[in-house]
């Protein structure tokens, strides 16, 4: 490999580990900015130093994925863990009682059809052991900041990245509602209101008819409103 390709990718590289969620377009940006800095012929694209770098990164249990935010449609670069439990995987850095609220937190967040807690519910979530009002609030503002929850309307929510490094354990829910467009999980849009239809798409994505049911598409909202 060229040397000015791999100061490149290191640099890309060093970005996505520091951010781990990253705006598509912030990135092409920053690509094209390193590629100023260190040109290379012939140029190679962001999609492709990507796709390079992932076959490195897999090996350590890491995936840059490109994603779509589900409430804004906005495409994003994800740096997400890929090894089993991804809860598990910031074992190390929290304690039981943290550890306990945090998976509790991610079911209450990955429950049909609010998909979401109130920022007071999230303080009062009771857990074995339990976990202070005052560490929880430092916890959940530590998740907010390595963009696994956000805060949307007083409520929080699942973010990009958590929907990603668990998407298997939160598709294993036998109500988990996947995007009749896009056939991602749905955590905000909206689901059919045929009787017992599972059906469900983003507010972004769109379908005339039910993916799952085949009629007309009726839907009701899931996730904050
Ligand atoms: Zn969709
Ligand atoms: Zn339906």
């Amino acid at each position: 490999m060229p040397r000015t390709q791999r100061v490149r990718r290191q640099a890309l590289v060093q970005v996505l580990l520091a951010r781990r969620v990253v705006p598509l377009t912030d990135a092409e940006t920053l690509w094209g900015t390193i590629a100023s800095k260190v040109p290379d012929e012939p140029a190679e694209t962001l999609a492709d130093a990507l796709t390079a770098l992932n076959s490195d990164l897999t090996q350590i249990g890491l995936e840059a994925r490109t994603v779509r935010d589900q409430a804004s449609g906005d495409a994003l670069v994800v740096l997400a863990n890929t090894r089993g439990d991804a809860i598990a995987e910031g074992a190390t850095a929290y304690t039981g009682a943290e550890l306990a609220y945090v998976r509790a937190l991610v079911d209450a967040l990955g429950a049909p059809d609010a998909f979401s807690i109130s920022t007071t519910d999230a303080l009062s979530l009771s857990t074995t052991p339990p976990l202070s009002k005052r560490a929880a609030s430092d916890l959940l503002r530590n998740l907010v900041q390595r963009g696994w929850i956000a805060e949307r309307q007083g409520k929080y929510v699942l973010a990009p990245r958590a929907l990603c490094e668990l998407d298997a354990y939160l598709r294993s829910d036998e109500n988990a509602l996947e995007c009749g467009s896009c056939y991602e999980l749905v955590t905000i849009g909206e689901r059919c209101t045929g009787e017992g239809c599972r059906g469900a798409l983003h507010t972004v994505c769109s379908r005339d008819t039910c993916a799952a049911c085949g009629q007309a598409w009726h839907g009701t909202p899931v996730g904050p409103s």
